[in-house]
């Protein structure tokens, strides 16, 4: 049994950038590149796999045609996605509704997301959160373009991590680049777009704003995190984020200077992606090189896997519902 390996879809944006070739030395197409989506079996927008007897099939259909490497998940879909975001310029303020609202409506899963940095110019901030107490409050500001208002700026430097739940305000902006793992869902509701217009299309982008006011979640709260720290061998282990905080994933931010033999620790499979520096990956008595950029999953039957080498790693698990 060998891992499965990874090839990413990369998606031109009107605020992407040429990083994902410059920092990852990703083979991205000419243009704004704005995202690679990583680990992706989202419909048509799905990663490939990469090396193996499953070679040149999307993860979409790996997922559908053998739910024995993902220990018989209930779902039809995988439920997971992880991106690199290059945020050559502001991303849109936008809004995700959870996973009833996006049911109902769109026909998808809702979308929680999370970003860990990887990297930002001094002096960026992000868009996390607003300041209307009652939706009125949000629905007017909104109405009237009183963004300064309302929306909340937050300081952000490389090794942040951010959870971002459903009904959460939010946007990256220009500098930022960031490893994001969600739900698998493409449904975002857009605010506010600087009154940008597309090269391309010489059109504005859409707005949802009766649907941003509908599913934003008024106050904003901030979640609850508890980053916890662990040593396994040679391994830092970060606990990003975990159900019950976050039901639909666990997040993990390895630093690994040396060997780490890890397990799948009752998790049917995981989602790797080595951020930073390079070493191998060995499972099944076989050895793979892999280095920053690298994006592979873990299946139910490989139980135990060793990582060696320097390197900074992000790992994710579906959570106990998927
Ligand atoms: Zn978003």
């Amino acid at each position: 049994m060998e891992p499965i390996f990874l090839t990413p879809y990369f998606r031109p944006k009107i605020w992407g950038g040429r990083k994902l070739k410059t920092i990852f030395n990703y083979d991205i197409p000419d243009g704004q590149i704005g995202e690679a989506w990583v680990i992706s079996g989202y419909k048509n927008d799905a990663s490939t796999v990469a090396s193996g007897q499953l070679k040149g099939q999307s993860l979409r259909t790996v997922y559908h045609e053998h739910p024995e490497l993902f220990g018989q998940p209930k779902g039809e879909e995988f439920p997971l996605l992880v991106k690199f975001l290059d945020a050559n310029d502001n991303l849109s303020v936008q809004v995700h509704p959870d996973d009833d609202y996006a049911h109902k409506v769109e026909h998808d899963r809702g979308k929680t997301e999370s970003w860990y940095v990887l990297q930002a110019d001094p002096g960026s901030y992000l868009i996390y959160g607003h300041k209307a107490k009652t939706r009125a409050e949000l629905a007017q500001m909104i109405k009237k373009g009183e963004w300064d208002n309302l929306l909340r700026k937050v300081p952000v430097k490389a090794g942040d991590f951010f959870y971002v739940p459903a009904g959460t305000i939010h946007a990256l902006t220009k500098g930022i680049m960031v490893i994001e793992t969600q739900q698998s869902s493409d449904v975002t509701y857009r605010l506010y777009d600087y009154d940008r217009v597309d090269d391309q299309t010489g059109q504005k982008r859409e707005l949802h704003t009766q649907k941003s006011i509908d599913v934003t979640t008024v106050p904003h709260v901030d979640p609850e995190l508890d980053v916890k720290t662990t040593t396994e061998q040679d391994a830092v282990i970060k606990t990003l984020v975990a159900p019950p905080v976050s039901p639909h994933f666990y997040l993990w931010q390895i630093d690994l200077n040396g060997k780490w033999a890890a397990t799948l620790n009752s998790h049917p499979y995981l989602l790797v992606t080595i951020i930073d520096g390079a070493g191998t990956l060995t499972a099944d008595s076989q050895t793979y090189e892999i280095s920053k950029g690298t994006n592979l999953i873990i299946p139910n039957q490989l139980k135990d896997f060793t990582f060696t080498g320097k390197m900074k790693i992000v790992i994710s698990a579906p959570g106990n519902d998927e």
